[in-house]
């Protein structure tokens, strides 16, 4: 069966598996996987000016400003004239980047089919973030007060989306904790029930 067209913002704290569980569905519904942590990332391996703008703010765990961000992921966005459908990892973290993500995606005759967030208590985020930090190479997972720093800032700016995609009924919780098929499992059966 050919699946339909679907937009899913892959929602969570740090450390809540956004990109691993993402790497499976993108397969599986063969989607576009847009990590905006990736793509900062790679900007700041190739010292790009993006990367060098970003990675003062990343190195201390703080959001890139909305301006640089957005700017981003619509570039990122156009590459990809014929997706079916994107996976949002790590995107959007504000207010304001949801609506610019409602706003791009509407001009494409489209919309966020739904936000699935992954429930994960913040110490096991911690303790997931270190362990990661031990071999990720990323040096905001190297250091705990960074880490505390990151996830402070989800609840503070990020969280509230949940309230923004609430309202509109797309919003779905997931359990984050247990093996990795058993969470990716959830996560199909709330996509397939869209
Ligand atoms: P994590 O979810 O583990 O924090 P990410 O790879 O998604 O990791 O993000 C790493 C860093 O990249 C963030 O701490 C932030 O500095 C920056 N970043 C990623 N996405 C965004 C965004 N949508 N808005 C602002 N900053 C972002």
């Amino acid at each position: 069966m050919k699946r339909p067209c679907k937009n899913i913002v892959l929602f969570g704290p740090p450390g809540a598996g956004k990109g691993t569980q993402a790497t499976f569905l993108k397969e599986k519904y063969e989607l576009i996987h847009i990590s905006t942590g990736d793509v900062f990332r790679f900007n700041i391996k190739n010292q790009t000016d993006l990367g060098n703008q970003a990675k003062a703010y990343m190195d201390k765990g703080l959001l890139v400003p909305d301006s640089i961000t957005i700017n981003m992921l619509a570039a990122e966005v156009e590459k990809h004239p014929h997706a079916k459908g994107f996976i949002f990892d790590g995107f959007p973290r504000t207010q304001d980047q949801a609506k610019a993500l409602d706003a791009l995606l509407q001009s494409k005759k489209t919309t966020v089919h739904a936000m699935i967030a992954l429930e994960v208590a913040d110490d096991i985020l911690v303790e997931r973030l270190l362990e990661r930090g031990k071999t990720s190479g990323r040096p905001d997972d190297a250091n705990e007060a960074v880490i505390r720093n990151r996830i402070k800032i989800y609840y503070q700016e990020t969280d509230v989306l949940k309230a923004y995609y609430q309202s509109q009924n797309k919003y779905f919780g997931v359990d984050g904790v247990g093996t990795i098929l058993s969470i990716t499992e959830r996560l199909c059966d709330v996509i397939d029930a869209l």
